[in-house]
């Protein structure tokens, strides 16, 4: 595994077009593009890593997947009546379908799903205390407290988050919000602002590797169903209208952000996290996924065979 790994850090260092950092949420695009991570946690408990494995980013829409298992768990089945489970075809922050489908997003990790669920979490709490039952997750499922939101990136998002707050509204104007949309917005920006490096980012994303329980613990996060069904959402959503196209090249159930992370899903086998800020057109991790695809085509790990 060490060596597969090292062999992808090695190329990826010798690739030219990294991509573009994204720049509509100022404090991102001040991150350098020149840098790569890659961690992959086993449920033996192993670990192994390569490139700068050690350093936080902000990441951003996999947070969607935590918050939507936090959903899950708290409100059950009961949050599709709020969000779809079907894929966008449509970018990120797309606002065209919420009007066909008056209001309900079609999957919880597109923006809007994202921020219809951070209303849900909302009700009957204080974004502070919706947060901290977040980072207190995630802090769980990867074993270290010292995981934390990054204030400078939370408040960039909420000076510049306009498409978001649209979104929002637009929800809002069909009556299905519950919460005042200020207090959803900062809810759903901070949680987008976490910092995590790919050795914690790959060991939170261990439960669904391991039909929903955490290894280190024992301690069943899921059951075994709500985990593969996390992961069937994942590889049909996780990376907005270019899902089909990871599918395509990585075979893999996984979660991009504009921070430049993917947290990608080996059932059965491990949990993978890359980092590199680079972004395709699309808005994924350009030499993420390209890792990523290696990855897989050197383990023989892809869902449909080797
Ligand atoms: N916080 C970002 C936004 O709302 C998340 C987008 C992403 O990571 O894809 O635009």
């Amino acid at each position: 595994m060490q060596t597969i790994l090292d062999e992808i850090a090695q190329q990826m260092a010798q690739t030219l077009d990294k991509g573009e950092v994204a720049t509509y949420i100022p404090q991102l695009a001040q991150v350098d593009p020149n840098q790569f991570a890659i961690s992959v946690a086993l449920p033996s408990g192993e670990m192994f890593s390569a490139g700068c494995a050690d350093k936080h980013f902000s990441i951003q829409s996999i947070s969607k997947v935590f918050t939507l298992t936090v959903a899950l768990g708290r409100l059950g089945e009961s949050i599709w009546s709020r969000v779809g489970k079907e894929p966008s075809g449509d970018p990120f922050n797309s606002i065209v379908q919420l009007e066909h489908e008056q209001g309900k997003p079609c999957n919880p990790f597109i923006n809007a799903g994202a921020i219809a669920i951070a209303d849900l979490l909302l009700q009957g709490h204080q974004p502070k205390e919706t947060l901290a039952e977040i980072i207190q997750f995630i802090r769980f499922l990867a074993d270290d407290d010292s995981i934390a939101i990054d204030e400078k990136v939370a408040r960039s998002e909420i000076e510049t988050g306009a498409r978001n707050a649209s979104l929002a509204y637009f929800m809002a104007s069909f009556g299905h919000f519950q919460n005042p949309v200020d207090a959803v917005l900062g809810t759903y920006f901070h949680h987008c602002s976490i910092a995590m490096n790919t050795q914690q980012l790959s060991r939170a994303g261990l439960f669904l590797a391991n039909n929903g329980i955490n290894p280190a613990s024992g301690y069943p996060i899921v059951s075994a169903e709500r985990a593969k069904r996390i992961n069937s959402l994942m590889l049909l959503c996780g990376h907005y209208d270019g899902s089909g196209e990871f599918a395509f090249r990585v075979g893999l159930p996984g979660k991009s952000g504009v921070g430049g992370g993917i947290l990608a899903i080996a059932p059965g086998k491990a949990s993978i996290a890359v980092w590199s800020p680079g972004l395709d057109v699309i808005g994924n991790s350009k030499l993420g996924t390209q890792a990523l695809e290696l990855f897989a085509a050197k383990t023989g790990w892809s869902v449909f065979g080797e």
